[in-house]
């Protein structure tokens, strides 16, 4: 079968004929039909980010079951599934307290040395599997704690979506903050993860929902995600005050941070109102210090900052019911969507993205 290979950092990736091994106890053969080309791969390609070479990237994938190991239990062929990227034991305590993101045994789902690689090139090179899925690929080889089962309506390249990029968002404001009817939010960053922090927070039942960024184009599209207000913060001379009055209050119940810059956390905290916690979703530069003034963030404004990690997704419970409200017509997937393009398009296609844009390019099999 293809997959695009990446033999080292800055290369591009290269489509070749590699050798997929036959599955192996609880691992499920899946037939890949659409995978979602995310940033978070780009920066693995740019930058390495300590993962081994050559590898296959790729994690944001639905497909067809093919073909079950011996002890899968939950997965059958014929079966849709989407892959989940958070590699989880199912059995610890944090697994069975629904927070398989928390897990600690993510070896768990790994082949041991003596099963031998589940990815190969012609030669019987190994090809580093990254987050256990390698899915810019023909087919991946994964644990089924990796997978979920989705309803067969769901186009397979809106379903691949709610394997990473709609999760990390709208599970912020659902799981994370558990946005309530009639709470405020500010959303700081409208690209593809914040749009879906914001239609989190609509599905949540927020009463204003404030979207913040420095281009129009992206203020624009975050009201079709049901952002209720805007603020372009290059056009505005003071964001907080201008948070503040649309909010009603000193300030908004929830604010996220979907950029990963020290200036716009401290402005999450500066739009809250007293009680209200901020939520720190972009990835942070190694290093970044963020000085918190005691008082009055803490006293008397009782201010919270809060990390959040994959949306405090629980797959299996999460992952079905967002591909339910997209049949509804209640999760917008078809705006996060650029093109479709094959898997000899990839390099082309990550080049595009640097412009920034917000939408994905979905590779699509037949
Ligand atoms: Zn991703
Ligand atoms: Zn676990």
């Amino acid at each position: 079968m293809k997959a695009a290979v990446l033999h080292s950092v800055g290369a591009p990736f290269t489509v070749e004929d590699v050798v997929l091994a036959a599955p192996l106890g609880r691992e499920v053969r899946v037939d890949v039909r659409a995978s979602g080309l995310c940033h978070s791969d780009r920066h693995v390609q740019l930058e390495g980010l300590g993962m081994p070479f050559p590898s296959v990237l790729g994690h944001e994938i639905s497909g067809v079951v093919a073909e079950i190991g011996p002890d899968v239990t939950e997965l059958a062929p014929g079966d849709h599934v989407v892959a989940y990227l958070v590699s989880h034991c199912g059995r610890c305590r944090d697994c069975i307290a629904g927070e398989p993101f928390r897990c600690a045994n993510t070896d768990y789902v790994r082949r041991s040395p003596e099963q031998g690689p589940r990815i190969t090139r012609r030669n019987g090179e190994e090809l580093a599997q990254v987050v256990d899925i390698s899915g810019f690929a023909e087919q991946v080889l994964v644990h089924e704690n990796n997978l979920v089962k989705v309803n067969d309506e769901i186009p397979f390249d809106r379903a691949c979506l709610l394997g990473c990029g709609v999760i990390t968002g709208a599970g912020a404001a659902i799981n994370t903050a558990q946005v309530r009817v009639g709470d405020t939010v500010a959303v700081i960053g409208a690209g593809g993860v914040g749009l879906n922090v914001v239609q989190g927070a609509r599905i949540a039942g927020a009463s204003r929902i404030i979207a913040i960024d420095l281009q129009d184009e992206k203020l624009e599209l975050a009201r079709r995600f049901g952002a209720t207000h805007t603020i372009n913060s290059g056009s505005v001379d003071d964001v907080v005050a201008a948070v503040a009055e649309i909010a009603g209050t000193a300030g908004v119940d929830h604010s996220f941070e979907v950029i990963g810059l020290v200036p716009t956390v401290r402005l999450a905290l500066d739009v809250l109102r007293p009680g209200g916690t901020a939520y720190a979703i972009g990835l942070q530069k190694p290093g970044a210090q963020l000085a918190l003034d005691g008082a009055p963030d803490l006293f008397p404004l009782q201010k919270s900052l809060k990390g959040v990690f994959m949306g405090s997704t629980n797959p299996k419970r999460d992952i079905p019911v967002y591909a339910d409200l997209y049949l509804q017509g209640r999760l917008n997937l078809d705006d996060l969507i650029h093109n479709h393009i094959s898997l000899d398009g990839i390099n082309e296609a990550y080049e595009e993205l640097e412009g920034g844009k917000v939408a994905r390019s979905i590779i699509v099999f037949d």
